[in-house]
């Protein structure tokens, strides 16, 4: 397939790299420019001949001005695969833009992070309709581990900020559990013994235990360096709340939660550090 890659970051970048040994790549990124992928000198070049146009932008406003521009030099029927991590909004606005153009829209937000997109073992989460999913199915195969059809335009982004809410939840909850039973003078290794084999097991605690030196390796055993950054999670947060919002829903744990990581990330020198550095945040906090 001829593919334009737009938005060539951390993850961007290994992501077309994948694709390269099967595709014909073109790129285009305001400021990145990866000695390993053919470049092209606007987004609309790298757009108009190909088949399938991959964005991986920061934002769901950049997201829509870089659509704005490639969807009139798009060829007809060809597929536009956002893989951004966008409100649901935006994207479901560029997917109804796209189809008033003749083209296909499938948003497909990742899970995997830096290390997934490098090794193509990432997991999408995609919406739109079934045939340009199964258009699209060979990069995803080649990028990553597992796709899910989530249901029409947004969906995606949907499953994939309802996930990182439940995660941004969990990981708070491990966290401030750790830190009261070190208060109770309950030994981590008993805790996480007990823990991750009863009733409060999560993915946190036993994939990605916050305490240094107990479970399986994880970003606390490398003095937090992420890993998932804690701005990232109060990115995918805020996204939750602008969509429960819009919505009408009520999600007071995700609102608490997003609350915390914002407080985290700007005043409490969270940003940088992974978003399980929240443990040692609470280790040095009494009771308010
Ligand atoms: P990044 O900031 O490293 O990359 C974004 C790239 O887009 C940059 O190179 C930037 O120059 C480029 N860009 C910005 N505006 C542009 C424009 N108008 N035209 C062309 N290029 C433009 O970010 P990233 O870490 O690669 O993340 C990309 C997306 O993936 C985000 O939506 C993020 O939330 C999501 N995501 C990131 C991770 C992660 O671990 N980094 C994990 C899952 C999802």
């Amino acid at each position: 397939m001829k593919i334009g890659f737009i938005g060539l970051g951390n993850m961007g970048a290994p992501m077309a790299a994948n694709l390269t040994k099967d595709h014909d790549i073109i790129g285009f990124d305001t400021v990145a420019k990866p000695a390993d992928i053919t470049m092209a000198g606007s987004a609309i070049e790298a757009a108009k001949d190909a088949d399938v146009v991959i964005t991986m932008l920061p934002n769901g406003s950049i997201l829509r001005s870089v659509a704005a521009e490639i969807h009139p030099a798009m060829k007809p029927g060809a597929i536009h695969l956002d893989c951004s991590t966008v409100d649901v909004e935006s994207a479901r606005a560029v997917a109804a833009q796209a189809e008033t153009r003749g083209l296909k829209a499938v948003d497909a937000p990742v899970s995997g992070g830096i290390g997934g997109a490098q090794a193509g073992t990432l997991t999408f989460m995609a919406g739109g309709p079934g045939d340009a999913l199964a258009d699209v199915k060979p990069l995803f195969d080649i990028m990553g581990q597992k796709a899910v059809h989530c249901g029409p335009a947004g969906n995606g982004q949907a499953a994939k900020i309802c996930n990182n809410m439940i995660l941004g939840v969990t990981m708070i909850a491990t966290c401030e559990a750790f830190a009261l039973a070190d208060k109770l003078g309950l030994d981590r290794q008993a805790m996480f013994d007990v823990v991750s084999t009863s009733s409060g097991y999560s993915w946190t605690m036993n994939a990605y235990c916050p305490a240094p030196g107990i479970g399986p390796q994880s970003p606390a055993d490398n003095d937090y360096q992420p890993g998932f950054a804690a701005e990232l999670m109060l990115k995918d947060l805020n996204l939750s709340q602008m969509a429960a919002a819009a919505a009408d829903a009520d999600t007071p744990m995700g609102q608490a939660a997003t609350a915390l990581y914002r407080q985290f990330v700007e005043d409490e020198g969270g940003a940088g550090k992974d978003f399980s550095a929240m443990l040692p945040r609470f280790e040095s906090r009494r009771r308010g």
